[in-house]
């Protein structure tokens, strides 16, 4: 892949994620303001509030999962600018195009992503 491929995939699905992470932080903001107003209503209905607080708690880790693909994105950008994405960080073999047109932040080859996910699982043995 070239360069110029990789920099417009790259900031294709950057434009993508954040606009999901402003779409996330519009929901928190939303369900904040809905949460106090229930709060200081002298009526309270328990069963809503706690919908709510629980549609809070998704809008959180939607917004969170958008800042760690941000950072990534990030990692990735800095990768074309040294040279080295697109390659394996393990093997240094290249990364399939099917792979980095699926996972454009992609660090390693399907190889060793199994093995970087079997490594990283704690089951004891
Ligand atoms: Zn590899």
């Amino acid at each position: 892949m070239n360069t110029e491929e990789a920099r417009t995939r790259l900031s294709t699905e950057r434009a993508r994620i954040e606009e999901l992470r402003h779409a996330a932080n519009r929901l928190t903001a939303d369900a904040q303001e809905a949460t106090e107003r229930e709060l200081s209503s002298a009526e309270q209905h328990p069963a809503e509030l706690a919908s709510e607080t629980i549609g809070l708690e998704i809008d959180h880790s939607v917004a969170q999962h958008a800042d760690l693909e941000l950072a990534e994105l990030e990692a990735a950008v800095i990768r074309v600018d040294i040279g080295s994405y697109g390659n394996c960080e393990a093997c240094g073999q290249p990364i399939s195009e099917a792979r980095l047109e699926a996972i454009p932040t992609a660090r390693f080859c399907i190889e060793d992503q199994a093995k970087h996910d079997k490594n990283g699982r704690r089951n004891g043995r």
